[in-house]
């Protein structure tokens, strides 16, 4: 398997730290706000990362974290006059609904930043104890000069982040000891989040948090770490040198990066009034549909968003999605045939040899298409079966790995309800009164009435 690593600047084989072991990070959003499409990039994009090496019998650790104490949060709870945390927690769980729609499974762990208070106090104490970082008036700064690797991500070298640099200067961070300097540990503000600290009351900065949690969740030395390109600097360059110089080991043997989703070949941003949720979205369209289109390019390619590209990916969708369902009706009219029939597997190595190159996604696409025109073909010319089997099988399998559902949406609301059933069942076994019924809640949102039978629980739509 060959991965594009953004430190070296090139593909490389992948080899992970311990064998059939995968550690990831993936930088998540920071929550003041429903996700937007570009947010979505890099979540649906990372899934698939994950599902394939699973797929690959990898075990995948992968760590995602939210971003819940930020400027924009703060911003956000002053306008509403309510703490961050009901900002924060808001569209964490706002959050979670478009993963789920989309396709994007829960991460193994998904920390929260100011649950991780006292691991980024340690750090930064660490840093400064070792000479890599320093404290004027409270905030305490990292000393980049001190890291010999500092621009190895970016490519960048620091004589020319210093002429880029000279502007900060002047914008109030003077007592810095160099303008390339950032901030590990800010003071307290009225009317701000904050938590106590060796450096009196603040709160930590964003760079910080992500090495920390990597840290603490995946060990040291991570597979890969990714993120949106925009995050390469001054972000990720940051918790390379946070992270190598505390630890003195490598943070991350592979960096991976998309590139950016644009809307109409222009920049999305609110002031140009072409900005879509996530949520925006649903209302449309299936989540699968928006899934789909962000797989359909490659994930370094600049990928535009338009309503025609939209109305493509649906059709190719539903291309898929029919011919599934006719092999699924098919299989059940059919008749075992004699003799043996030509194995579809040459589609699983196209797909497979794709996928193996960089996670070239929108070429695994093209041989799920020839594996559909040709399921169609032999459903047309009559095949036995098994065959039908093999190719519904296949089919199901390869959109698995994509995180695309062949089932028609009827049977996996069936599997979801009958799953919340069960789980609410051994809730009420262990006497877990509560969650039982945050479990009946959840059943009623979506529609579902539960009547306790003598045969057990019985469900229907409301
Ligand atoms: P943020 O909440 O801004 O920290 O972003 C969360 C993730 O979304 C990061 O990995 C960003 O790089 C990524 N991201 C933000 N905007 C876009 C975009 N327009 N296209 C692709 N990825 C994006
Ligand atoms: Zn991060």
């Amino acid at each position: 398997m060959r991965i594009y690593n953004t430190l070296s600047g090139r593909k490389e084989d992948f080899r992970p730290i311990e064998e059939g072991k995968v550690r990831m990070y993936v930088c998540g959003p920071t929550v003041y706000n429903l996700i937007h499409i570009g947010n979505a990039r890099p979540m649906i994009f990372f899934d698939t990362v994950r599902r394939y090496f699973e797929y690959k019998n990898y075990e995948v650790n992968f760590v995602s974290n939210f971003t819940d104490v930020d400027d924009k949060i703060i911003k956000a709870a002053n306008e509403e006059g309510v703490d961050a945390s009901v900002i924060s927690e808001r569209y964490i769980e706002e959050c979670k609904k478009d993963m789920a729609g989309m396709g994007v499974r829960p991460a193994t762990v998904h920390p929260k930043a100011t649950e991780e208070i006292d691991g980024m106090i340690k750090m930064v104490a660490g840093l400064i104890e070792k000479g890599f970082a320093y404290e004027k008036n409270g905030t305490v700064y990292f000393r980049v000069r001190a890291f010999k690797g500092y621009g190895k991500l970016s490519h960048k070298n620091l004589d020319d982040l210093k002429s880029g640099n000279r502007t900060l200067l002047v914008t109030g961070e003077d007592e810095k000891e160099d303008p390339m300097d950032f901030v590990l540990w800010k003071p307290k503000k009225e009317g701000e989040p904050s938590w106590p600290s060796p450096w009196g009351d603040g709160r930590p900065g964003w760079h910080i948090e992500c090495s920390v949690m990597s840290q603490k969740y995946l060990g040291e030395t991570v597979d890969i770490h990714g993120g949106g390109e925009d995050l390469v600097f001054p972000h990720h360059e940051n918790e390379i040198a946070q992270s190598e110089a505390f630890s003195g080991k490598p943070f991350s043997r592979y960096w991976m990066h998309n590139a950016f989703l644009n809307i109409d070949n222009r920049k999305m941003s609110k002031s140009l009034g072409n900005f879509f949720t996530v949520r925006d979205i649903s209302e449309k369209y299936d989540l699968q549909v928006l899934r789909f289109f962000m797989l359909s390019a490659h994930y370094r390619s600049p990928l535009n968003f338009s309503a025609e590209l939209m109305e493509a990916a649906k059709n190719g969708l539903e291309r898929i999605l029919n011919a599934a369902s006719a092999l699924r009706d098919y299989v059940i009219k059919a008749q075992a045939a004699d003799g043996t029939y030509e194995s579809p597997e040459q589609f699983r190595a196209k797909f497979e040899a794709a996928m193996d190159d960089d996670f070239n996604t929108a070429d695994a696409i093209s041989a799920v298409f020839e594996l559909v025109k040709y399921a169609n073909t032999r459903v047309a010319s009559g095949c036995g079966k098994d065959e039908a089997e093999s190719l519904l099988s296949l089919l199901e399998e390869l959109c698995g790995v994509l995180g695309i559902n062949t089932e028609p949406v009827e049977a996996s609301l069936d599997a979801e309800v009958e799953a919340l059933i069960k789980e609410r069942q051994a809730a009420r076994a262990e006497k877990n009164w509560a969650k039982a019924d945050e479990i009946r809640d959840r059943l009623t949102g979506m529609g579902i009435i539960l009547e306790d039978t003598k045969d057990g629980v019985k469900w229907k739509k409301a």
